[in-house]
């Protein structure tokens, strides 16, 4: 709670005084030091200034200097006294008068103790880098813009202090255009953070520090880390940082946040900050900007032009000598190379994860098999076991199996961003992914979705402008993933024996049309942000093995953590619908006549028009919990039991003989674009944090899948 918002009457404790230089001191002088009590005399809304009782005598401030003083309310106090382990030891023969004062002391204290820090700074400065650095999080560190999208929270001990820092999303200024810059703004006005720290990216002073400045006219307190140090000594140029502090009004610290050297010195330095110990006196800024001026922009880099030019010396590289990263660029972005390299490296990621994961796949799934014939040669024979064996234990083996998948996939992607290559593929891709109304880093998830639209709705974090990013979760779904194979290999053997191969691409062709087209049509109705296309080509970099292995392993963990327990309750649930009510004769007549059964027959006529039976019906119904069970679905209703039918030839044969072409085709069209499956569901309500966003996906893509099934249909009956 801050001074000025204290209603008349109201009593509360000083926990420290924001500002600096001579305001702060004569406040201090005033008597508004830490522990103090003051009381508000007078505060009408309106009128200033307030009136305030402090040690003993009445003094009033203007509610603008109020603003500046912390404080813990009795109400804070009252609080604490419930939660507070510290406050419960006190002894109960205390009075109520003594418990609170004792109370409003002890927050009061603590809130001293602790130290609000929060980071700001451009995308890809090592804001997060210094995050983790400071505070031992695990927080993941890309070489690309956009990976931090909220602020991250982390607390440690330095010096016997306790810091409190909070990692922001990278922006450019704090002009309010942007969700990220308004969010920033709003964060660091209504959190007032005790000290700023301005991480600056070293290597690119003149576009790092129009932030400073602007961080500096909120009028907080801040300390420069003035990162990416390495690269700038690595270069030859040289810098004046006692100079440039000086200039600025804040203490500037050296930094390398992705080894952690000159970090400890930051953190002495923010100690002193809020202390109020080492107060940089803005000399400079101040006088130059004051106003929302329409010149006020070139005025910013004026200033900052001057500030260099008096700090900075810059190493001129010999004429003719390229850097490394000019070098690789000019290869990897190069008009001819670029999309056979881009194509080769998707060829081999796609290649690793799936041929590579197969192996570890395969594994899995024998464990979980031998592990379910164990679990099921123990148990009594009935339903408990069925559940267990068939439901629980077959419902987690089907997630488990693909986490070999995710874990290579991602440790692929996380190489490319971490190198700076994503950056590359983004950026050539731009043109082609404007033209569908996205943006260029839509295209990596959207090619992921062929892999499994999970990792790929999360994926689109990284898509800084709203309205590409939902565009981009919204089509995802229609890229064929990797759980619909199985059923497009079964079908296409069955009904186009001579042709499987080319059947297989038009589905997945068919798939990517129907995403561009939706992008076009989605395009006009999202409403739009108005981003400009910023975006930069971070340095090529070697990617530390620590932090690959990190974003990885984190990636797996959200896989598992989020999508087990839906995906385990979904098939829970639709192995029970098709289990009950228990008959004693065999499996396809209790398919027919179980719960799922009685919905798949329910739902038949609406399926009709597309020539389905009700056996694919229900097949339909099971490949709303993963595409997976589709084929095993198929199985047990065409052959009774799938066990002796290990490559389908003979469902594929039962399939022919009882399916009609054109209903085929349907099927195939219908199963590609249908509802994508409850993790997905689960992965686009997550990822837009609305229910109702991954309800209309659902709803778009079952309309979707209705219409083309139609149309299929109808054109193969004519074409044949
Ligand atoms: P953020 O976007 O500001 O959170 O930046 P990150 O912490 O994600 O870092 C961006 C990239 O810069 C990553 O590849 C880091 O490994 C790298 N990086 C961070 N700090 C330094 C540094 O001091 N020196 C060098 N050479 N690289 C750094
Ligand atoms: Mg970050």
């Amino acid at each position: 709670m801050i001074l000025a918002d204290l209603a008349t009457g109201e009593k509360a404790v000083i926990v420290r005084v924001h500002g600096h230089g001579s305001f702060r001191k004569r406040l201090i002088e005033m008597g508004f030091i830490q522990g103090k009590e003051v009381r508000v005399v007078l505060n009408a809304p309106l009128r200033d200034p307030i009136e305030y009782e402090i040690i003993g005598y009445k003094v009033s401030l203007r509610r603008e200097e109020a603003r500046q003083i912390e404080v813990v309310t009795e109400e804070e106090a009252r609080e604490a006294l419930v939660h507070d382990e510290h406050l419960q030891a006190l002894p109960g023969d205390l009075e109520e008068e003594q418990r609170l004062a004792k109370a409003l002391a002890h927050v009061a204290e603590e809130r001293h103790h602790n130290i609000r820090v929060a980071l700001v700074g451009n995308p890809n400065c090592g804001k997060t880098s210094l995050f983790n650095m400071a505070s031992g999080s695990h927080e993941h560190v890309g070489n690309y813009s956009g990976v931090t999208v909220d602020a991250k929270e982390g607390r440690f001990n330095w010096k016997g202090r306790k810091l409190v820092f909070v990692d922001l999303p990278g922006t450019y200024s704090l002009s309010a255009f942007s969700p990220e810059e308004r969010f920033v703004r709003e964060n660091l006005v209504e959190n007032v953070p005790d000290v700023v720290i301005n991480v600056v990216d070293a290597s690119n002073l003149e576009r790092n520090l129009y932030l400073t400045t602007q961080v500096k006219d909120m009028n907080l307190k801040v300390v420069m880390a003035l990162n990416m140090f390495d690269e700038l000594k690595k270069r030859g140029d040289r810098i004046d940082t006692k100079w440039l502090g000086k200039i600025l009004g804040m203490p500037v610290c050296p930094t390398v946040c992705r080894t952690g050297e000159g970090v400890p010195e930051l953190l002495d330095t923010v100690l002193e900050v809020a202390d109020g110990v080492s107060l940089g006196e803005p000399v400079s800024v101040d006088k130059i900007i004051t106003s929302e001026d329409p010149g006020e922009i070139e005025k910013r880099y004026q200033f900052i032009h001057d500030t260099l030019s008096k700090t900075y010396v810059r190493h001129i590289e010999p004429v003719g000598e390229k850097s490394w990263t000019e070098k690789i660029d000019s290869v990897v972005t190069n008009k001819w190379a670029a999309f056979p390299i881009f194509i080769l490296l998707l060829y081999i990621i796609f290649q690793a994860t799936f041929t590579l994961g197969e192996y570890p796949m395969n594994w899995i799934d024998w464990l979980v098999a031998k592990f379910g014939g164990f679990i099921g040669d123990f148990m009594k024979e009935g339903w408990l076991k069925d559940v267990l064996v068939d439901g629980v234990i077959a419902g987690v083996g089907s997630v488990l199996v693909f986490l070999p998948n995710i874990l290579i996939l991602y440790c692929f992607l996380s190489i490319m961003e971490d190198t700076g290559y994503m950056a590359r593929a983004a950026f050539i891709m731009d043109k082609l992914m404007h033209r569908i109304g996205l943006h260029g880093k839509s295209f990596i998830p959207m090619v992921m979705g062929f892999g499994c639209n999970v990792p790929a709705i999360m994926a689109t974090r990284a898509i800084e402008s709203r309205k590409s990013r939902l565009i981009t979760i919204a089509i995802i779904p229609f890229m064929s993933c990797a759980g619909r194979l199985p059923i497009f290999v079964l079908l296409a053997g069955a009904f186009f024996p001579r042709h499987s191969a080319l059947a297989l691409l038009a589905i997945y062709f068919i798939g990517v049309l129907l995403a561009i087209f939706s992008a076009m049509i989605l395009s006009h109705f999202v409403k739009d942000d108005d981003l400009p296309f910023v975006m930069e080509l971070p340095p090529y970099r070697v990617p530390t093995g620590k932090a690959v292995w990190r974003h990885t392993w984190e990636k797996g963990k959200q896989y598992l953590e989020k999508m087990a327990t839906t995906i385990l309750i979904g098939s829970v649930v639709i192995w029970c619908l098709g289990y009950f009510p228990r008959s004693n004769r065999d499996v396809e007549y209790q398919q027919e006549h179980s719960y799922i059964g009685q919905i798949g027959k329910a739902i038949s006529p609406a399926l009709e028009p597309l020539g389905f039976n009700w056996k694919m019906d229900i097949s339909l119904l099971s490949g709303v919990v993963a595409k997976e069970l589709v084929v095993s679905t198929l199985g047990v209703m065409y052959s009774g039991e799938s066990t002796d039918d290990p490559d389908n030839t003979q469902l594929q044969g039962a399939l022919a003989s009882s399916v009609s072409l054109p209903a085929a085709v349907a099927f195939m069209l219908f199963i590609l674009l249908y509802f994508p499956c409850i993790a997905t569901f689960v992965a686009i309500k997550n990822e837009t944090g609305k229910w109702w966003w991954a309800i209309a996906v659902c709803a778009y893509t079952m309309v979707v899948a209705w219409v083309c099934a139609f149309i299929g249909f109808h054109i193969t009956a004519l074409l044949i």
